[in-house]
């Protein structure tokens, strides 16, 4: 089978020298052994760096036709990156596994993936058994993140990050989700097939920094849950129907009071409600305005990224 890796990577020059070594050792043992084509290969996808990242892949590729590389016009985050090096080449590959820079996610799991795709799975999701080397505060707040999801109604498989193998049908199915606004992990599980998971334990960045601020962490969540589910529509709608119940009761209590006579006693109380009903309300404004500006972005069908330039084998023939 031809398997292509597909490795996003931005601002990553600390990291892509090991990972290239580490790969490329992998991916010989994994062909000796048969157990992929000659004709595999790791493709990494350069997400407007601005350091030699994309240097040090052409250096890669013109060193070993096992590297490529495929070049982003700017940066355009993780998940455009991740999906603009898998249309790239899923028309070439049998199946695709991607994996981050830093090989946080033990690239020994390749051998089991590909036992799967070989018993019949189309789509092999990695799942972190451990994450006793994450800091802390990382693990936490991702693990937080996951049940967040879940609560939220968001379908997706729990401490697996996007370090998967789709097959060539599933990545074909994938092409056809024509989203802006792109949560792989919620959007793999929908396009369906037979699917499996393998654990692994998850190391440490071996060199540089998480490309992950707590600032990208918060947008990367936010994102998943506005673009996947409607459920904080629903809860701001039930919000309001409290909110109209207790109306309801002051209401009452506010005529009884008039009735019997005690008027001006009740202007704190006025007050507060005023103040309460506005934050309510402009809190569902302000959800409300999100969706639409997804849908805004929706309508226009702006593409996902733009390739300036592929290195594959036909480069060399010129
Ligand atoms: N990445 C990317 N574009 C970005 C941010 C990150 O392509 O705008 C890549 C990065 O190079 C790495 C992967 O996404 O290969 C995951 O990033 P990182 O390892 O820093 O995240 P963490 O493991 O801390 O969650
Ligand atoms: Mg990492």
């Amino acid at each position: 089978m031809t398997l292509y890796l597909v490795i996003p990577c931005y601002n990553e020059e600390a990291v892509l020298p090991e990972t290239s070594r580490r790969l490329k050792e992998k991916y010989t043992a994994l062909m000796e052994a048969g157990k992929i084509g000659r004709d595999s290969r790791i493709v990494f996808v350069n997400d407007g760096s601005k350091d030699k990242t994309w240097d040090m892949i052409c250096d890669l590729h013109a060193a070993d036709p096992m590297f490529r590389g495929v070049c982003l016009s700017r940066n355009r985050g993780h998940q455009n990156a991740l999906m603009a090096g898998l249309m790239t080449v899923r028309e070439e590959c049998d199946a695709a596994i991607s994996m981050d820079a830093d090989l946080q996610d033990d690239i020994n799991a390749i051998d089991e993936m590909v036992d799967r795709y070989n018993q019949g799975y189309e789509v092999v999701y990695g799942v972190r058994s451990s994450r006793k080397k994450d800091t802390f505060f990382k693990r936490t707040t991702a693990q937080g993140f996951y049940k967040l999801m879940r609560a939220m109604g968001v379908e997706t498989v729990y401490n697996h990050a996007d370090y998967r193998l789709m097959s060539r049908r599933a990545l074909e199915a994938l092409s056809r989700f024509d989203e802006v606004n792109l949560f792989l992990r919620g959007i793999v599980p929908l396009v369906g097939f037979k699917s499996t998971t393998v654990s692994y334990e998850r190391g440490e960045r071996f060199a540089g920094e998480s490309k992950y601020p707590l600032k990208k962490m918060v947008s990367f969540a936010f994102e998943g849950i506005t673009s996947m589910s409607v459920k904080p529509i629903r809860m701001i709608a039930a919000l309001g129907g409290a909110v109209f119940a207790v109306s309801l009761v002051i209401l009452i209590y506010s005529l009884i009071r008039h009735f019997t006579g005690h008027t001006v006693e009740g202007w704190t109380f006025l007050a507060v409600s005023i103040w309460a009903l506005g934050g309510v309300q402009l809190l569902a404004i302000g959800v409300i305005g999100e969706y639409i500006g997804k849908i805004y972005l929706e309508t226009k069908h702006r593409p996902k990224y733009v390739i300036s330039q592929y290195l594959n084998d036909e480069n060399e023939k010129e």
